[in-house]
């Protein structure tokens, strides 16, 4: 029998609980699935990080932390992890940011808020053409399993898409950038900007004032990644100053963001409170299983986290 400690909320077990068990059958795999187990009985914890577990010290069978969630940045740095950690990649988290990258780009892109302001009989007034996609650069920080899902997808619009990476990547039909030098040329190009990084020391605090006046005037912020990837007070100005022409924002230094925050408030800037992807209970269970299957079988897990990177 496999012990398969489930460590996330409440909630999150009424969800998974039986994709869970489905999977694990599917998959042949004798598992004994519970929310509490002693902790030297556990061979794998599916975990989230906002679970009260943060001690992994007793867990000294344990082959293997799961994490629900693609973002690492609460538990990567996390001292008595000492098994290995894998993230979550699925096929629905990925189609979920395609679909919400794609949406919020073509809002602002064909500026549907626009003719949202013009609905009061003034037909010149609301007359604007919108430009194609073809003369509208879009720029990806990021181009890992999401980064570049989205790029492709936008490419497929016909938008000229720039990402950039901390490796330099060839993606057929998108200009792939590295580096600093590149970072000045992914953002000088970027009227639409997605931030799809994890949230690492390197990128914390990434698009400061000095990066933000390197985005062409009028240009659009997009970020799902992570909130501490601006600086708040940076943005604003940005906006205020006209520079910018609009943020949207579905993820935030504080979640819930605080009722007062300033950007509630906005008239430039759209606040998401993080739905832009979820992990999808079914195909992530999926995921899971195949990764204690692996664990089972002494095979490579998937999707193992690089801790000396970050994410
Ligand atoms: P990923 O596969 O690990 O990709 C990360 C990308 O960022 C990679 O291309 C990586 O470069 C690049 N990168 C990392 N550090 C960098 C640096 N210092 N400079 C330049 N590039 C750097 O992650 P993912 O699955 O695409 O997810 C990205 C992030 O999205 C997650 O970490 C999470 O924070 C966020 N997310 C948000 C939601 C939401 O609902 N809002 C949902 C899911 C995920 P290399 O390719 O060279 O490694």
């Amino acid at each position: 029998m496999i012990n398969v400690l489930f460590a996330a909320t409440e909630q999150r077990w009424s969800e998974y609980e039986a994709p869970l068990r489905e999977s694990f059958a599917a998959r042949d795999l004798s598992v004994d699935l519970r929310t509490d187990f002693a902790p030297e009985e556990v061979d794998y914890i599916v975990y989230a990080p906002n679970s009260p577990l943060q001690d992994f010290t007793p867990y000294t069978r344990c082959k293997a932390v799961l994490n629900l969630w693609a973002g690492v940045e609460a538990i990567v740095g996390n001292q008595t992890l000492t098994q290995p950690l894998t993230r979550m990649v699925d096929h629905g988290l990925s189609r979920g940011m395609v679909e919400w990258v794609s949406g919020h780009v073509l809002r602002h892109h064909l500026d549907i808020d626009h003719y949202l302001a013009h609905q009061d009989g003034d037909w010149a007034a609301a007359h604007k053409v919108p430009p194609l996609a073809e003369e509208r650069g879009v720029t990806i920080l990021g181009l890992g399993e999401l980064g570049r899902a989205c790029a492709e997808a936008l490419a497929q619009f016909g938008f000229p898409v720039t990402g950039w990476s901390r490796s330099q990547k060839e993606i057929p039909g998108i200009t792939c950038l590295s580096g600093e030098t590149g970072l000045d040329e992914a953002l000088s190009g970027a009227q639409i900007l997605v931030l799809l990084l994890p949230l690492t020391d390197e990128t914390t605090d990434l698009l400061d004032a000095a990066r933000l006046a390197q985005l062409p005037q009028g240009a659009v912020v997009l970020n799902p990644g992570r909130g501490p990837m601006i600086v708040d007070e940076a943005l604003i100005a940005a906006l205020d100053s006209g520079h910018l022409r609009h943020a949207t924002l579905d993820v935030f230094r504080t979640e819930p963001l605080p009722a007062p925050h300033p950007f509630w408030a906005h008239p430039k800037i759209t606040v998401c409170p993080h739905i832009a992807s979820e992990t999808r209970p079914r195909t992530a269970a999926q995921v899971i299983a195949e990764n204690v299957a692996r664990g089972e079988a002494g095979r490579p897990l998937k999707f193992l986290v690089d801790r000396s990177r970050g994410y």
